[in-house]
């Protein structure tokens, strides 16, 4: 594949300050600290929380290339946009005054729109975003998060998450795009075009960061930070091809796994980080370590017999930067490392020449103050109006027996559960806190789903529960009240979460929310069970007596409000499910998965599958046709279906395309999505869709590890239709 481009230019100025540089400031520019290191203690609530000292060791003495993260003591927490441009003017101010002036680039986890800006505009999580198969809404979504970054001062987003979902118990499932590769590529990399255009160093764009290099995913035992078992083959196939795309979409910056693969640490593995990611996928900007994950290679991993040997190994494997980030560890033994020789120069000059290169590229060495106003680029009703569409087309009406959604808006409701009211719940980690449970400093301009409801409704809407996630619900109260009303919202699923701290040994939902569940059935009413949540606890039984579900996920600030639309009918439900559903704990396969894992007395039988979401419409795809039914090897298969909207209201559906190599020498996937397009239809309107597949779609990780297409027989699926061509030997 093609290398990222090289600007002339740009490459000239990196020659220029590199021959200038001292070892210290070169090692300095791989350094990068948290932003406690150049605090105040306990002044996360002051107006300008920077201790001028500290940041001048920093940066005078340390010549650090990068801070992270928000105020953190005593628990990090989203600031004020103005207070943010104080603190990044101070930074760039004091870079300023260095000898060569290279500027420090600030790295934040905006991950659903600026989440450590106060007021910003947050989306659903990547989970839910790919629940709507609109790659123009994730377009959309980096767009307005870079420009809210960037209104915020801040530089870079470590951002999109391209490791691929298919370990259900994983805590970061949700940061993902789901268990296909196509689905999180399209995604990724529209949501990197939205945040890069064509040029980051526009005022209102920003680098991105593609997380985490490679197969953090995929745990075996299901705990994050703990290890991967992939083959090379099935890295090639499920893990890189996310990192791939990203890549070919410009994000200039990756971040490393943090636990191993196959044994070997993601910041030891020169293979991955130098051999694939630079000599195959052709990167050329740099990669930053995860949190404190050189040191582990000591401390943790055993894989180092001492600090300094850890260093020694991240750096030689291919980092560029440490989030160290406490200490000067890092650059102390990097320089002593540099200075006996044991590391060469040539390795330093590369890392702080792609460092330069993307700080050039961004325009940080022409930026002197934050050049995007805050007026009219922060929080706008546009943002507002596309989150709420987000939130509305991630929703997935998995179940609806007798139509019995949406209600009418004159019906009597009994909304109960310990996700019915609360905003964290929609929202998950990485909201305004780094787990994202600090619900007191939710904005209160958002309504939960109670809010939500009770504003929408003519009729009556009562409420039964507790005021926190984990307070058990009265339950003889919840069932009393269920028998006054006609129709019962039970709302359950997860608090929020992530990496280590959201570890759990089992996808069960807890006892007392199916205890609840189990009494509210009792009582014969109609129940609508909905489920907020990064990840798909288990609900087989209680979907099976529920009239109706919907799979919230994680929607977002606007989710309360997107709920209660599809709810009442005010919009015609359109998620699709980007993983597969599992219907038992330790029955976990997902669609793309092999032929045996459904032959003979195995099967594929989640509860819902991926893809699966239904409408309150009804749409039939008819005339898979394809234009022709040979190919030569090299040649790109066009075909087209019609989608029609066959029910009486208007609406939105997704269309996937599927394909199957039929005999390969390597066993092959019983269906791979390869192509999706989502349209909105009017009643009785049909549309002509036409898609192309490239030689790539048709291509596996051959017996010798390389990407081949051998000739033979391919099927195309496209709902209930299939048709088939072959691919001519040359
Ligand atoms: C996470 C990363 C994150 C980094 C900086 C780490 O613990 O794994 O995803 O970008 O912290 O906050």
């Amino acid at each position: 594949m093609a290398a990222q481009q090289l600007d002339p230019a740009v490459e000239q100025r990196i020659e220029t300050l590199l021959a200038q540089m001292t070892p210290e400031e070169k090692v300095g520019q791989m350094t990068q600290v948290d932003f406690s290191v150049i605090s105040l203690e306990n002044g996360q609530d002051l107006d300008n929380p920077i201790d001028q000292a500290k940041l001048d060791a920093a940066i005078f003495r340390y010549h650090v290339g990068s801070i992270l993260n928000t105020p953190t003591t005593p628990n990090n927490k989203a600031q004020p946009v103005e207070k943010w441009r104080t603190i990044t003017q101070q930074i760039r101010d004091t870079a300023a005054k260095t000898r060569l002036q290279i500027p420090v680039i600030y790295g934040i986890d905006a991950i659903h729109g600026a989440t450590y800006t106060r007021d910003s505009v947050l989306f659903p999580q990547a989970i839910s975003m790919a629940a709507t198969f609109n790659t123009e809404l994730s377009f959309l979504e980096g767009q307005i998060t870079a420009r809210e970054v960037k209104a915020s001062g801040l530089d870079w987003n470590f951002s999109p998450v391209m490791d691929i979902g298919r370990q259900p118990l994983w805590p970061r499932l949700w940061e993902t795009y789901g268990e296909d590769v196509h689905l999180a590529s399209a995604m990724g990399s529209a949501y990197i075009a939205g945040h890069q255009g064509t040029d980051y160093s526009a005022a209102d764009k920003a680098p991105t960061c593609l997380k985490h290099y490679v197969g953090y995913s995929y745990p075996l035992n299901g705990k994050d930070r703990t290890p991967a078992w992939i083959g090379e083959r099935a890295l090639r196939e499920w893990f890189l091809p996310g990192f791939q795309a990203g890549i070919a979409a410009g994000a200039p910056t990756v971040m490393i796994n943090s636990s191993e693969v196959d044994g070997i640490p993601g910041h030891a593995n020169y293979h991955y980080l130098t051999e694939i990611l630079r000599g195959e996928l052709g990167f050329t900007g740099f990669t930053v370590s995860d949190w404190q994950d050189i040191i582990r290679l000591h401390t943790r991993d055993k894989v180092a017999a001492s600090p300094r040997e850890a260093v020694k190994i991240a750096v030689m494997a291919g980092v560029d930067m440490s989030m160290v980030p406490y200490d000067f560890s890092f650059y102390e033994l990097l320089l002593d490392l540099v200075n006996s020789g044991e590391v060469p120069m040539s390795r330093i000059d590369e890392a702080v020449g792609r460092i330069l290169r993307v700080k050039l590229q961004s325009g940080l060495f022409e930026r002197r103050e934050a050049d995007l106003p805050v007026a009219g680029n922060f929080a706008t009703e546009q943002a507002a109006a596309v989150n709420r569409q987000a939130a509305q087309e991630a929703i997935v009406l998995a179940k609806n027996a007798g139509d019995l959604l949406p209600l009418s808006k004159q019906a009597s409701i009994l909304l109960t559960g310990p996700t019915a009211n609360s905003l964290s719940v929609m929202n998950g980690g990485w909201t305004i806190t780094w787990q994202g449970n600090a619900e007191d400093w939710y904005p209160k301009q958002h309504p939960t789903l109670l809010q939500a409801l009770q504003a929408k409704s003519a009729g009556k809407v009562s409420y039964v529960g507790g005021q926190r996630f984990g307070e058990e619900i009265n339950i003889e109260q919840a069932v009393t009240a269920a028998r006054q009303h006609d129709v019962v919202v039970l709302a359950l699923g997860e608090n929020t979460y992530t990496e280590t701290l959201g570890n759990i040994d089992s996808l069960s939902l807890d006892s007392v929310q199916l205890q609840l569940a189990k009494a509210l059935f009792a009582t014969g009413k109609p129940i609508v069970l909905i489920t907020f949540g990064g990840r798909p606890r288990l609900i087989t039984d209680i979907a099976e007596q529920a009239q109706a579900v919907l799979l919230g996920f994680l929607p977002g600030m606007e989710g309360g409000r997107a709920m209660a639309d599809i709810l009442f009918g005010e919009v015609n439900p359109s998620g699709k499910l980007p993983i597969s559903y599992p219907r038992a704990s330790n029955d976990v396969t997902p669609y793309d998965h092999k032929p045996m894992e459904a032959f003979e007395m195995v099967q594929y039988q989640p509860l819902y599958p991926f893809g699966h979401g239904l409408s309150y419409t009804r749409f039939k795809t008819s005339g898979l046709r394809l234009e022709r039914s040979r190919y030569r090897l090299g040649e790109e298969v066009k075909l087209s279906v019609s989608v029609e909207n066959t029910g009486n209201r208007p609406g939105k559906e997704a269309v996937l395309v599927y394909l199957n190599d039929v005999y390969a020498s390597v066993t092959r996937p019983v269906k791979q999505l390869k192509a999706f397009s989502k349209v909105a239809l009017q009643p009785g309107e049909r549309r002509a869709l036409q898609f192309t597949l490239k030689p790539e779609d048709l291509s596996f990780i051959g017996p010798d590890m390389r990407r081949i297409v051998e000739p033979g027989e391919f099927k195309v699926m496209v709902g209930d239709e299939s048709a088939s061509f072959e691919v001519l030997a040359d």
